[in-house]
């Protein structure tokens, strides 16, 4: 008996990496010369800066 295979379409999609200062929603690279969140200058100066951190946290409460 032979099996034959189709082949599949390849339906994995890349990793979809989300920004921190945005929870829930995709990166969608709005800063310059970025390529995700993990060399993002704003994610960088906002999570580095207790005072920034705590502003943007409270922004989220409101
Ligand atoms: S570039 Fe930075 S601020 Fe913009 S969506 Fe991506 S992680 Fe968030």
């Amino acid at each position: 008996m032979t099996t034959t295979t189709t082949p599949r379409k390849d339906t994995r999609r890349k990793p979809d990496p989300k920004c921190p200062l945005r929870p829930g929603e995709p990166c969608t690279l709005c800063q310059a010369s970025v390529t995700g969140p993990q060399d993002c200058g704003l994610v960088y100066l906002i999570m580095d800066d207790p005072e920034a951190r705590e502003a943007w946290a409270a922004s989220r409460r409101r």
